[in-house]
């Protein structure tokens, strides 16, 4: 039996499947590949890769490719070639790429042209098989393998804000699960058209945008990296139906679109009115940022909360009242519970860790039993997340490890500061952290980017904040920061930020 998204694709032959605009991926005009072309050159690949073989059996297959349709037709060939799929980011260094092709014991790897410098010496160090993106093809397709949609398919490395990146590794089940799941709750058809601007390294561009639309038999649109005037270039063309990001980048499309002139800004409005859903996700959406861009946008944006483990597991209705500041209700086939310290569930309105149970949970952490077997409890996934039930919908406080800090034996949330800190009119961006403290177990800390030409004095700050904040939510050390130390899928490395408060008081 092929693999579902495979056999899907076939009832899809005629159909655009991805679509390159002009100027991307090296493209001088725009460029549509259907699902027939994706099926033929994914066959090409999967015989190239097998070579002699009649089934991978699981090998790992590291590929370092820009969005577009070389990197979608090398992802479907491994997999069909019976591989195990191990995406590598564009914008890591050396080491990093080193790190996700040793730790995966990758021994293939394909590289588009541009990435041969980096790459070819690893593969040569390391004697794994090299293979460009730019070879000749085979002709002749030979028979491939039936590949059992309990299998690997899948490794990705989770962003690795504490400690070395482990390989999470999904099965083609779980990957069925992840996507059917959002394609039911999120209405996805095969009339659909999205405008794919996110890493491909990474559950939210592979799973949420191009698998989900592959899936649905939709049109993937493209784009080799996000550039804001781009992107708005493109929704002011109006055909685009949904659109899926992380709150950084609607920041940046609401900064672009506050220097647009008044009649670029009609059309950029007019564009996304011809959208029928807006999302975000992999970070907590500041309130100010959804007002600002629903004045934008008339967009409500849908809120969802998941992480690379487990997919998605929550999420704000399609239809039905959304709220600001909550990530929704459980997705179909995923089981949510609270928990305490102690493993026990907790009653409405007191927080408790995530834990996450369902076909769309990963099988393991690669070669990692010790840290598959620690994450699980009773065969639940323990996201280490904070969260809260309010009137039916859960509300994140934040990550256990960092945006949870414990001052004088109170348990503040780092996100309930920072979503304050961004109303404060001098402030522009912001990260709190917990330093360790003697006194106080952890001091609340804050890490500011300042509006162009501004200052900001503790005292003044702190006067500010007594009006909005628990005085034990208060930071009692700020830092005015050039930028703030963002990983590569944008999101704020707070362990930098505790370094950077260590590093100022010494
Ligand atoms: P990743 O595996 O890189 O997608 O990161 C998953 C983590 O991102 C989760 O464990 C959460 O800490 C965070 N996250 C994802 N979605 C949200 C959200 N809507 N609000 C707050 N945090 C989120």
């Amino acid at each position: 039996m092929n693999l579902p998204l495979i056999t899907r694709a076939q009832e899809h032959n005629e159909k655009i499947a991805i679509l390159v605009p002009r100027g991307c991926a090296n493209a001088t005009n725009e460029r549509a590949f259907t699902y027939r072309d994706l099926l033929h050159t994914s066959s090409q690949i999967a015989t190239f890769l097998l070579k002699d073989a009649e089934d991978l059996q699981e090998q790992r297959v590291a590929f370092l490719i820009p969005p577009g349709f070389e990197y979608v037709t090398t992802q479907w060939g491994i997999w069909r070639a019976g591989g195990i799929a191990v995406p590598l980011c564009v914008s890591h260094p050396r080491p990093e790429l080193e790190y996700a092709i040793a730790n995966s014991g990758a021994s293939i790897i394909v590289a588009h042209p541009n990435f041969e410098a980096i790459l070819r010496p690893i593969a040569q160090e390391k004697n794994l098989r090299f293979i460009l993106t730019s070879e000749t093809l085979p002709d002749r397709v030979c028979r491939l393998p039936e590949v059992d949609i309990a299998r690997r398919a899948l490794i990705l490395y989770t962003s690795g804000t504490t400690g070395k990146p482990k390989g999470v590794v999904t099965t083609h089940y779980n990957i069925q699960a992840q996507v059917t799941s959002l394609i039911s709750a999120w209405e996805w058809t095969s009339s659909e058209r999205i405008l794919h601007i996110l890493p491909l390294h990474h559950i939210h561009g592979i799973i949420n945008v191009l698998t989900c639309a592959l899936w649905a038999g939709a049109e993937c649109h493209m784009l080799s990296k996000f550039d804001a005037e781009v992107v708005w270039n493109r929704i002011c063309e109006g055909d685009l139906t949904l659109f899926m990001a992380v709150p950084t980048i609607y920041v940046k499309l609401i900064a672009a679109w506050e220097n647009a002139s008044s009649e670029r800004q009609k059309r950029m409005t007019a564009g996304c009115a011809k959208m029928r859903l807006m999302v975000s996700g992999s970070a907590a959406l500041p309130v100010q940022v959804l007002e600002k861009w629903q004045s934008i946008s008339g967009h409500f944006l849908l809120e969802r909360y998941g992480m690379t483990e487990i997919g998605m597991a929550l999420s704000n209705p399609l239809h039905g009242q959304r709220y600001s500041g909550y990530v929704g209700q459980p997705l179909p086939q995923v089981e949510v519970r609270l928990v305490d310290e102690g493993g026990e569930l907790v009653p409405p309105g007191t927080p408790g860790e995530i834990q996450v149970k369902g076909p769309t949970v990963f099988l393991e952490y690669w070669q990692n039993p010790q840290a598959t077997a620690k994450a699980f409890q009773d065969g639940w996934f323990c996201t280490g997340d904070l969260a809260v039930v309010e009137n039916g919908n859960y509300r994140i406080l934040g990550r256990m490890s960092v945006d949870i800090i414990k001052t004088g034996g109170y348990k503040v949330s780092a996100l309930e500061i920072e979503e304050v800190l961004r109303s404060h009119p001098d402030i522009q961006e912001c990260a709190v952290v917990g330093v360790a403290d003697p006194e106080w177990g952890e001091r609340v800390c804050a890490a500011l980017v300042l509006q162009p030409q501004r200052q900001l004095t503790l005292e003044s700050f702190r006067s500010w904040a007594k009006e909005q904040l628990a005085v034990y939510k208060i930071p009692t050390r700020i830092l005015t920061v050039e930028e703030l130390p963002r990983n590569a899928m944008g999101k704020v490395t707070k362990p930098t930020v505790v370094e950077l408060f260590h590093a100022s008081s010494s």
